[in-house]
């Protein structure tokens, strides 16, 4: 079996859709398909959370409503016949309904949830209508009933994969099966979901629990590129990749797939394919665990990172000193991503400000405590690239003039990363672009 993910983009269009329901009909292999939601539908159901949570109703209601237009004039398109267009209506009437109803309600993080999950559930209820309509079987499993993660936001692949197991026995010979990208439950029970681009993830953890022969992310680029096609004029498709070198640069800042999408399927080697909509012939890039080639492969940045240098004569010569640091992050939950070190200070970066405050001040009596908002990563990515002769010679020659905050050598193999202010990440991209790839 096969588990195929389609993005936002590939679903976000009437006849997008159906191009869709051509690709997985191609052949005849059982498959499970993941839907994320119409390109700009969560990213319209996170501002209408977010005027409920400030309280602004008549805003709410305004942006619902545009919400639903957008879906009646969607599903005017997508389906023809009036018993498809009946079932597409009632559809929208139920959810639309839902969220006209929360706006009498008083507002909590529980209902955001619920919120955000309307966007795959309208895509995959929709694409069944279409499948339906074009005389296509397909069978509808909710990721409610089955996707979930637990009290730490881990999911539960054990328990997923008996859940997902009963679902799919009960539909003995059936090829095509839909579900939602994203959405899950979570410990309390409640409707919740795995991040914002999380349908990959439910893609990989869906692979992982039913021993997919493959997982295939289709979106609307033709592979993981060198570098970042909206930054630098010249890129190329990366035609293979290990899963180490592929979970590098989705950690790393590749948009291309959600950054925990990648160890599941590494779990349990499945091949994972990342393949173009608009182009479906074109190869694409191919992630399994062997490595191909060596050097540098490809370069993504990771935006919105905050460095912490934590400065204390008391670390000379001292050693549990990095423990303590340490364990005020742990506390607090807040993974490190680069760290280096000299004999008298600590400089370390994180992603996420949610607990900044109270990290900082368990870090105060360690000694001065400096912070540089607004850095960027870049991670030079590739099999044995910190062993490829010359590399760093190139790299610094090519970052001539640009200021580097921090450098991370030899912390794996795979992995070369430098932090740079978040205003030079640009002309960092296209300088390493030129330099390490010969692009312009
Ligand atoms: N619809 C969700 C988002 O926009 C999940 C996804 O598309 O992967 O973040
Ligand atoms: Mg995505």
């Amino acid at each position: 079996m096969k588990v195929l993910k389609f993005g936002g983009t590939s679903v976000g269009k009437p006849e997008r859709m159906h191009s869709v329901a051509q690709l997985i009909t191609a052949d005849n292999d059982q498959k499970i398909v993941v839907l994320s939601a119409l390109s700009g539908t969560t990213n319209a159901l996170v501002e209408i959370s977010q005027s409920l949570s400030e309280g602004k109703k008549a805003q709410a209601k305004q942006q619902i409503d545009k919400l639903e237009s957008h879906y009646r004039t969607f599903c005017d398109q997508l389906v023809k016949q009036e018993a498809g267009r009946a079932s597409a209506k009632a559809i929208i009437d139920e959810h639309f309904e839902f969220l006209n109803i929360i706006l009498k309600i008083s507002f909590n993080e529980a209902l955001n949830k619920d919120i955000l999950a309307q966007g795959e559930l309208l895509s995959t209820r929709l694409f069944c209508v279409s499948l339906e309509e074009a005389g296509i079987s397909a069978v509808l499993l909710p990721a409610l009933d089955f996707m979930s993660i637990d009290e730490y936001e881990e999911p539960e692949i054990p328990k997923i994969k008996i859940k997902l197991g009963n679902l799919i026995s009960q539909h003995k010979g059936e090829k095509l099966f839909i579900t939602q990208g994203y959405i899950c439950r979570n410990a309390r029970g409640e409707v919740d979901n795995l991040k914002r681009g999380g349908s990959d993830y439910s893609a990989s953890l869906i692979g992982a629990a039913i021993q997919a022969d493959e997982i295939q992310i289709w979106t609307d680029i033709d592979g993981m590129h060198n570098n970042d096609p909206r930054v630098v004029k010249k890129t190329f498709p990366i035609e293979q990749l290990s899963f180490d070198e592929a979970a590098e640069l989705a950690y790393f800042g590749a948009k291309i797939l959600h950054p925990a999408s990648i160890w599941p399927a590494q779990h349990f080697n499945i091949p994972v394919k990342l393949l173009n909509t608009m182009q479906p012939e074109a190869k694409g890039t191919i992630i399994t665990e062997l490595p191909n080639g060596n050097g540098a492969k490809a370069i993504a940045a990771k935006d919105g990172i905050i460095a912490i240098k934590i400065k204390s004569s008391r670390m000379l010569l001292a050693y549990g000193f990095l423990r303590k640091i340490f364990e005020v992050f742990e506390k607090y939950r807040t993974p490190i991503d680069m760290i280096t070190t000299s004999e008298v200070a600590v400089s370390l970066t994180i992603d996420s400000e949610a607990h900044l405050d109270q990290i900082l001040k368990e870090l105060q009596p360690f000694g001065t405590v400096e912070l540089d908002h607004h850095q960027t990563i870049v991670s030079i990515v590739g099999n044995e690239v910190a062993a490829t002769p010359s590399i760093i010679t190139k790299l610094f020659d090519a970052m001539e003039g640009i200021p580097l905050r921090m450098i991370s050598y030899g912390g794996s193999r795979h992995n070369i990363s430098i932090l740079v202010n978040g205003q030079f990440k640009e002309k960092t991209l296209q300088v390493l672009n030129k330099g390490l790839f010969g692009l312009e």
